[in-house]
């Protein structure tokens, strides 16, 4: 493989598609070295079927509001690969939803969905829809109208979506009940349902839960413990909820959370009832972090500021995509930050990853840290797909054996000859081996 050469000829077949060229990029320069070396796969053309999705379904949205205006949005599926599984992936509900974006987070998910060893193929929908200010009726009439186009592709061993930012359980629901009433049948079609209806326990916290886990393992490679670490996380959302919530649990302290309007430094730590607050204000339909800060007294409120400039032992970002910059990733390094683990797809820009790894930090990429959301999505299918539910300590213990099984796997492929263990080129191998291997198993189409 010419990395070069594929990526020149996949940016002019795809103009102006920035996050899905960085993410297909990013991953055939980490696994070009073990490719090269394996001709079976060049052979079978392996990397120019895995990087173009097997289809793309775009189809309108109409929906009314409570006032009685229509709106049409565009809603998409991607579904970029299933040799090993069903396809799955979360839905987006944001302004800032595009083509490109799904494109990227539909890739990552191939190999993230390969490393925990379930079978699951990958895929990533959403819609440019805002849910923000919508009234509840609002979302189920959007929800409605965005199934009665999505039930066409989707199904229990076909493709089974979940939910990403702007689709959490409510979203989930709507879209279940309009499924469900389509095909008179209630089945795992999505997971994240809620417990009435099929849903899994844990599987909230388990995206939060996961990225702590694997963050425990890499402490390990190098002796130490959580306990007592102090953490900067951003975001506000699922993902750093979770987190907080185990992190807390561990003896470790979070120092930080953060929204698009800035973030809050609590020196004391944010825990207990603090954590709970963070549900409160993701409710709200303001959805910033401000509050916080006149609510709890002795923290800070830094506007329009990421929280990279606090010092801290760990770093996780949880918010979005692109959101730690090269600038920032100095800062991490000059406070003597240790490790830096991705609970957001894809936060970290490839300048601030080239920082992080030159000085030899501990760094984990998304697909590798935040597969135990997806994980744990995958165990919903299997309790579905038996008619039983797990207790919230089954399915705690499945999701940390899975997440130690991930670390192991980067290790194994991504451990350089002086020691240093680079997780992407491990996560993107292990990842890779697993689909290339059952894509070579199963013929070209
Ligand atoms: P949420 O929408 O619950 O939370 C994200 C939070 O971060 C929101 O409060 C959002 O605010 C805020 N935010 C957005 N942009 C910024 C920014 N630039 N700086 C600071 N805060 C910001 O989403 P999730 O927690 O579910 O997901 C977060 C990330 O984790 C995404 O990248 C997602 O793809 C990834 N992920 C999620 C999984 C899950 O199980 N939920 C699984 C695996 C990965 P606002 O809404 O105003 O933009």
């Amino acid at each position: 493989m010419n990395v070069e050469k594929i990526m020149q000829e996949l940016e002019l077949k795809h103009p102006g598609e920035v996050e899905y060229l960085q993410a297909v990029r990013e991953v055939l320069e980490s696994i070009e070295e073990f490719y090269n070396s394996n001709p079976q796969y060049e052979k079978a053309k392996i990397i120019e079927r895995l990087i173009e999705p097997d289809r793309v379904l775009i189809f309108k949205v109409p929906w009314e509001d409570d006032k009685g205006e229509i709106h049409v949005n565009i809603g998409y599926r991607v579904q970029f690969n299933n040799a090993i599984g069903p396809y799955k992936g979360g839905l987006r509900f944001h302004p800032s939803v595009n083509l490109s974006i799904l494109k990227f987070l539909g890739f990552e998910q191939i190999f993230k969905n390969a490393l925990t060893t379930l079978s699951m193929g990958g895929a990533k929908g959403g819609s440019d829809f805002n849910p923000k200010g919508k009234s509840n009726t609002e979302i189920m009439r959007f929800c409605y109208s965005f199934m009665l186009e999505l039930w066409r592709i989707i199904g229990p061993d076909t493709d089974v979506p979940a939910g990403d930012i702007g689709v959490g359980a409510r979203e989930i629901g709507y879209l279940y009940g309009m499924y469900r009433k389509l095909l008179m049948e209630n089945t795992g079609v999505l997971t994240g349902k809620g417990l009435n209806y099929g849903g899994s326990l844990i599987r909230p916290e388990a995206t939060g839960y996961g990225v702590v886990y694997f963050t425990q393992e890499m402490l390990k490679t190098r002796g130490l413990d959580i306990k007592g670490k102090k953490v900067a996380l951003s975001g506000f959302g699922n993902v750093a909820w979770g987190a907080a919530k185990k992190l807390n649990s561990l003896g470790a302290k979070v120092i930080t959370i953060s929204g698009p309007d800035g973030y809050i430094y609590d020196e004391e730590g944010i825990s207990g009832e603090k954590v709970d607050f963070m549900l409160e204000l993701r409710a709200s339909n303001e959805d910033i972090v401000k509050p916080y800060a006149y609510k709890f007294k002795n923290s800070v409120f830094y506007e329009g500021k990421k929280p990279w400039e606090v010092p801290c032992d760990i770093a996780i970002p949880c918010a979005t995509q692109n959101e730690l910059d090269k600038t920032d990733a100095e800062n991490l390094v000059r406070n003597g930050c240790i490790c830096v683990t991705e609970g957001a797809n894809m936060p970290c820009t490839p300048e601030a990853i080239e920082v992080i790894q030159k000085n030899k930090l501990l760094y984990a990429p998304g697909k590798a840290a935040n597969a135990g959301g997806v994980a744990t999505s995958g165990l919903e299918m299997s309790q579905n797909a038996m008619k039983l539910m797990w207790s919230a300590e089954e399915v705690d213990r499945r999701l940390n054996e899975i997440m130690k099984n991930i670390h192991s796997q980067c290790v194994k492929y991504g451990t350089e000859s002086d020691g240093y263990i680079n997780y992407v080129k491990g996560a993107n191998i292990a990842g890779f081996i697993k689909v290339a291997n059952a894509m070579l198993e199963q013929g070209i189409y």
